[in-house]
């Protein structure tokens, strides 16, 4: 079966994000997904309780902050220590039962792996659908993929519930479980698909977190 998944999204348990787990199952529909996966930064905490209390099929994972770059880790069972080397971040991964993914690895404005991306991966985030510079940086990963034979995926890193699902990887698995499509991504049976984040939906998410400040300093027993 087909799984429409965007494989890199935040909830409100990542401090920037101002995703619901309501929104999260929300927008995901909206968009056609049948799969999302929860990818905060260095938590695993809201991935497991979001993924308990829905039918929605969630993908449970964290955002590593490892010493060379951001790394997502789908499927783990354990929470990754950030600070780590990539390497030796990959091997956690693993020993957790986990998929690695280097995460948008040539931008700028974001933990990028750049050099330290290497075939020790499972997989590459090919599209990230907020990316700067877009094409260039899709361009390059592209060229890595093939170079390391890691599989192809894409995921939109929102932060922001309009943003989910510009960008999502299709996954061809056996059933639709975290377990089968953790392995057909390891096997590559996956390509990445989608677009850039529209400027207007980007510029909504700044709009929302200037309000959050205004609110935060107006009342500050609120927050
Ligand atoms: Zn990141
Ligand atoms: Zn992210």
């Amino acid at each position: 079966m087909l799984i429409k998944a965007d494989l890199h999204v935040h909830t409100t348990y990542s401090k920037d994000s101002l995703i619901t787990p309501k929104d999260l199952i929300y927008y995901a529909k909206k968009r056609g997904l049948n799969s999302c996966a929860v990818t905060d930064h260095n938590s695993l905490d809201g991935a497991y309780k979001i993924a308990k209390e829905t039918d929605f099929l969630i993908i449970p994972g964290m955002e590593v902050s490892s010493a060379d770059g951001h790394i997502v880790a789908l499927n783990v069972h354990e929470l990754i220590p950030r600070g780590l080397s990539a390497v030796e971040t990959v091997m956690r991964v693993h020993e957790a039962g986990g998929v690695a993914i280097a995460c948008h690895p040539y931008v700028f404005f974001k933990g990028c792996l750049r050099e330290n991306v290497n075939e020790s991966f499972d997989a590459i985030e090919v599209i990230n659908a907020r990316a700067f510079p877009f094409k260039k940086s899709v361009k390059r990963a592209e060229t890595a993929a093939e170079c390391f034979k890691l599989s192809r995926v894409a995921g939109t890193d929102a932060h922001y519930g309009p943003q989910i699902g510009y960008a999502y990887t299709e996954i061809e698995t056996t059933e639709p479980t975290v377990e089968a499509i953790a392995k057909a991504i390891v096997a590559g049976h996956c390509s990445p698909h989608g677009q850039p984040v529209p400027t207007a939906t980007n510029i909504g998410l700044t709009m929302q977190r200037l309000k959050r400040v205004v609110k935060k300093f107006s009342h500050p027993d609120n927050v």
